[in-house]
């Protein structure tokens, strides 16, 4: 499950969400001189950009606004929330260093700290039934 932060209502599951699709995608400037393939790309065809994508959102059940939303399709990381009509956020300096470092940032704790706790848990509670078992065996 995503925690979804809406620019309205602040932080949403994502069953209160509807993905909209790809954002940005422009409407032609002169419709009637679109072919029929320069339509079908216009309707139909979208990125499938591995890392990060901008895509719509409507918070469908809160406040029924659309947004925009900056994600990571590998990781699923949240990296911007914007509203519609704004520019991506990550084209120049901002999305470099605060997304790059948050990524690096975001997988090197995650990835130091979950493997961590994990050996100390089971440090502690194969310690804490050692000593549970001798105590049971002396008795
Ligand atoms: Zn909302």
């Amino acid at each position: 499950m995503l925690l979804i932060s809406c620019p309205n209502c602040g932080s949403r599951d994502e069953t209160e969400f509807h993905y909209g699709g790809q954002a940005h995608v422009a409407y032609p400037e002169n419709p009637n001189e679109l072919n029929d393939r320069e339509w079908a790309e216009f309707l139909f065809y979208r990125d499938n950009t591995k890392g990060a994508f901008a895509e719509r959102w409507l918070h469908s059940t809160g406040c029924r606004q659309w947004f925009n939303m900056l994600r990571d399709t590998v990781s699923y990381e949240i990296q911007a929330i914007y509203p519609m009509g704004a520019p991506r956020p990550d084209a120049a300096a901002p999305a470099r260093e605060s997304g790059t470092a948050s990524l690096a940032a975001d997988s090197t704790t995650t990835g130091t700290a979950a493997p961590s706790t994990a050996t100390t848990s089971i440090a502690a509670s194969t310690s804490s039934a050692s000593t549970t078992a001798p105590e049971g065996a002396t008795k």
